[in-house]
């Protein structure tokens, strides 16, 4: 169809679709299957950049933790601050198109010069990031009506996709950091984050009013004026991120800020409503969104301990094949993901058929018993060691077959639950939440990682898997605990939660 002839679908339009899934899904599918591929590119070379002696910043394991975990968690805690001007002032598809070019301005400047350019172009991503990635995911809700049941099922493919984008980017962007040079892993980063934006350029038009700014009601200039205030607020805000992200102290304040703010903002907000029921709704919100940091500050050693786990104590042999163990630490958790999505859905409906489908907080609660149970397993690494300290990649990546299992039960459904619970006009706020939990996640997730290092950077290697398992048994007694807290908690949960399931 030509331009001059399209038709702009209505929103009725949208949500009214046939079969398993709305057409535009798949549009934001594959824009948010590129920005993993940026996002997770860049995560998965991170830790190693930083800790390369010659080529990287030549940081210990410990400085190298500390400031993954803070680069995380200012990545995730921006995407507070886009959900709530992309509610106010931008909307959810100008948000996501200024996030897109920031985040590929940064990781061309990093590849422009790795060793100089780093936080600077770092600093760009955590803008960049914040702005599109709690938008998309809001968009993905608004393509579904209050009660459509097909909405879980909607959030797990768009799972897929973003795990898609992060295997490939994991992938390639290491194998390029490590074995060329660090400038095309994240100049790939760059140049596939175009593709991402050049995707949604040309399907947004399908979206019809999903996205389009809060403030149409406003004359053309008034508007433009608030928006490029935005635009300049956040590229103001560069040096004082720069500063943060550079030393790890004042991550510290910053994260003993955001938090309490973000508590007392959506407090506000809360008692501006005045139906209860939508009240009781938020509440329930929150409780996911705050057992969900504990999940993610377990999960998230992926990028930071375990990855140097990987790097130092494990074979390079899986199932007989020769393979870096990095590339496997930052990929098999996406091919699970890809390849049991799919299946889990299946069985929810196949559960949900027999009346026995688990609901969204006992999804949570297993969430967390599979956790227990993947770090139980990183633990018993340690019964396969040689004298060397070197250990199996087979157990290892058993474990990541687990810890996907319960973040399927936890990562979908929290960003759909979010989109169920919230009302229109506090959804990028209460998805930024959502993510802004992972951003304490990632920067618990540091200083855990930290925590299990040797304090002697040239311990030898059998040292360094006893700190490290040590680490992941402890890790498996508190998942165990916050799963069965959950699970007591549920009927108040579930009362909170009303009709939504
Ligand atoms: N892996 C998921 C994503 O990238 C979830 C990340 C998170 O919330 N910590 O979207």
């Amino acid at each position: 169809m030509s331009q001059a002839t399209f038709v702009k679908p209505t929103l009725q339009e949208i949500q009214n679709f046939e079969g398993n899934y709305p057409k535009q899904l798949w549009y934001l599918f594959f824009t948010e299957m590129w920005e993993r591929f940026c996002f997770y590119g860049m995560r998965g070379v991170l830790t190693i950049f930083m800790v390369d002696q010659v080529l990287g910043l030549a940081l210990s394991d410990k400085d190298a933790n500390l400031k993954y975990g803070a680069i995380q968690a200012f990545v995730y805690a921006f995407t507070f601050i886009g959900g709530i001007f992309a509610d106010k002032v931008l909307g959810f598809r100008k948000s996501l198109f200024f996030g897109g070019m920031v985040m590929i301005t940064g990781n061309l400047i990093i590849a422009f010069s790795p060793q100089t350019m780093f936080y600077l172009g770092i600093t760009l991503s955590i803008i960049g990031t914040g702005f599109f990635k709690p938008n998309i995911s809001s968009m993905v809700g608004d393509l579904y009506k209050e009660g459509d049941s097909r909405r879980d099922a909607g959030f797990g493919l768009f799972y897929s996709g973003i795990n898609i984008g992060a295997l490939l980017g994991g992938a390639l962007c290491v194998y390029l950091g490590k074995y060329y040079s660090w400038s095309y892993a994240f100049l790939a980063a760059a140049l596939v984050m175009i593709l991402g934006l050049v995707t949604f350029a040309f399907t947004k038009k399908h979206l019809g009013p999903i996205g389009d700014s809060p403030l149409l009601n406003l004359d053309e200039s008034s508007r433009k004026k608030k928006e490029l205030m935005v635009y300049i607020g956040s590229l103001l805000s560069i040096p004082l991120i720069f500063i943060m992200i550079k030393n790890t102290d004042y991550t510290d304040m910053f994260m003993y800020t955001i938090g309490p703010l973000a508590i007392i903002y959506f407090i506000y907000e809360m008692l501006k409503i005045s139906s209860e029921a939508t009240r009781k709704k938020l509440i329930a919100a929150l409780i996911f969104i705050l057992f969900s940091i504990i999940f993610w500050a377990f999960f998230e050693q992926s990028g930071g301990s375990l990855s140097l786990f990987a790097k130092r104590n494990l074979e390079f042999n899986l199932l007989g094949m020769h393979i870096d163990p990095n590339v496997i630490n930052n990929t098999s958790n996406s091919l699970f993901v890809i390849l049991f999505s799919p299946l889990i859905g299946l069985l929810w409906v196949w559960m949900s058929g027999r009346k026995i489908e688990p609901n969204t907080v006992m999804k949570f609660g297993l969430a967390f018993l599979f956790l227990a149970a993947a770090f139980y397993i990183f633990y018993a690494t340690r019964f396969y060691a040689n004298e060397l300290g070197i250990t199996s990649l087979n157990v290892f990546t058993a474990a990541y077959l687990i810890i996907t299992i319960g973040e399927l039960c936890l990562s979908p459904i929290g960003l759909s639950i979010v989109t169920k619970l919230s009302p229109k006009h506090l959804g990028g706020m209460m998805m930024g939440m959502w993510f802004l939990a992972s951003a304490y996640g990632q920067y618990a997730a540091g200083l855990l990682g930290a925590g299990m290092s040797t304090p002697d950077e040239n311990a030898g290697l059998p040292e360094k898997l006893i700190a490290y398992t040590d680490g992941y048994y402890q890790l498996s007694i508190y998942a165990l605990i916050a799963g069965v807290i959950l699970i007591i908690l549920s009927p108040v949960i579930r009362k909170l939660m009303q009709e939504v399931k």
